[in-house]
């Protein structure tokens, strides 16, 4: 049954570097929204690129869309993938509200959300398709 689970899900790699990294970029943002992209190969991650959101909100975030295409532009320099865009959610459980869902930029991108509802940080990887999410699997190591 475990088996026939994770073929089906997608499965993704997170070294425990990265995983440190974007959790502490939350935390330092808090209480407003961080974001950011995570880039890597396939499904193993191998960057992560915070980005400054310029809204200073808890519920919402925004980067200039120049910043954004310039960090694209350093990823596929290094020959790597963004594979999802990255966001907090200061004090909601990390769930894609319906804003986030419809401002998905591209569903061949996933959506990580980074929760601090409770005491142990959740992070939380999201397959987007029409507007609909699908949680995928993720392994740190
Ligand atoms: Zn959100």
């Amino acid at each position: 049954m475990v088996i026939s689970k994770i073929i089906m899900e997608k499965v993704i790699t997170l070294s425990k570097d990265i995983y440190q990294k974007v959790i502490a970029e939350g935390e330092n943002n808090l209480p407003y929204e961080a974001c950011g992209l995570i880039a890597g190969y396939h499904h193993q991650v191998t960057s992560f690129w915070p980005l400054q959101n310029q809204l200073n909100s808890s519920t919402r975030f925004f980067v200039h869309k120049q910043k954004v295409i310039e960090t694209v532009k350093c990823i596929e320099n290094r020959k790597e993938q963004v594979l999802a865009v990255f966001h907090t959610h200061p004090s909601t459980k990390p769930v894609p509200s319906p804003y986030d869902l419809s401002h998905h930029p591209d569903d061949q991108v996933g959506m990580v959300i980074v929760s601090y509802k409770y005491s142990l940080p959740q992070i939380k990887w999201y397959q987007i398709k029409n507007k609909i999410y699908k949680e995928c699997t993720i392994i740190i190591n």
